[in-house]
């Protein structure tokens, strides 16, 4: 199955890349950021304006604020925009956002699944760290069956006994995934490591796991990000990265 928007092909041998801040911080830095991710094919921008922290102390994003921030760059810049939704109350907010991102702790919201279901807008449904593959399509039913067609399926890790990663990258999980649903599965190499330095090669295995995109965390300043600056990467990074990206997409598509 192929999901199209405007700027955005996504799944049938179209490759998406959503990219950006785990949170939208302030217009210069997203504008930074933007500018680099918008050079590439098929990019989104990626910013969280209402953040799902663990604890109630740490910054919960810039909510409203943060969301016209990111509308202020998509019309400045002409690229599409991925940001999380995590209040059915919040939906009115979101009318010129590209896609809706439901994130991992809202995996079975099923109130805010129905919700998304009756938007015209594509769904980015996130994968709970603790829910199984069968769990997760079954959130995605609610979302297809409630009459939004357009849902995209993203691995972003599980918890496992391991603790040294932050989460354990399932990538069976997406090749199974692959194999059971038409439904578009992209791979979050960012949350599911935890560690920016494990991102590329978490990234290229996605790829070679039939993945049809990544969402990658990328920050201008990772060291001094409000949060999950240590498994951001910086723009350099991202853009070599996505050297590896290109080329390995390449190859992948050259096997079939
Ligand atoms: C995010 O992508 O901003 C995020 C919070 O991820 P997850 O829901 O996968 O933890
Ligand atoms: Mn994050």
């Amino acid at each position: 199955m192929q999901i199209n928007t405007k700027f955005t092909q996504i799944g049938a041998g179209h490759f998406v890349i959503m990219a950006g801040p785990c949170s939208v911080e302030n217009l210069e830095q997203m504008t930074q950021i933007a500018t680099l991710v918008k050079q590439f094919p098929n990019a989104v921008l990626r910013g969280g304006a209402f953040k799902p922290r663990t604890s109630p102390h740490d910054f919960q994003g810039l909510g409203l604020d943060g969301l016209n921030l990111l509308r202020e760059v998509k019309k400045s810049l002409n690229i599409p925009i991925i940001t999380e939704v995590v209040g059915v109350e919040h939906l009115p907010f979101y009318n010129d956002v590209d896609f809706l991102q439901i994130g991992a702790r809202n995996m079975q919201n099923f109130e805010l699944l129905k919700a998304v279901a009756k938007c015209k807008t594509p769904v980015l449904l996130k994968r709970g760290f603790a829910n199984t593959l069968d769990e997760f399509l079954k959130s995605a039913d609610y979302i297809l069956s409630g009459g939004n067609p357009n849902v995209i399926l993203c691995e972003r890790g599980i918890r496992t006994f391991e603790p040294a990663t932050r989460n354990t990258l399932d990538l069976a999980g997406v090749a199974y995934l692959k194999s059971k649903t038409h439904l578009p599965v992209i791979v979050d190499p960012s949350h599911a490591t935890g560690i920016a330095s494990l991102v590329v090669p978490m990234a290229l295995s996605a790829i070679m796991a039939g993945a049809d995109g990544l969402m990658i965390e990328v920050h201008n300043d990772p060291k001094n990000a409000i949060s999950d600056g240590e498994q951001s990467l910086n723009l350099p990074q991202f853009e070599q990265a996505m050297d590896k990206i290109q080329k390995t997409v390449a190859f992948y598509k050259s096997l079939s």
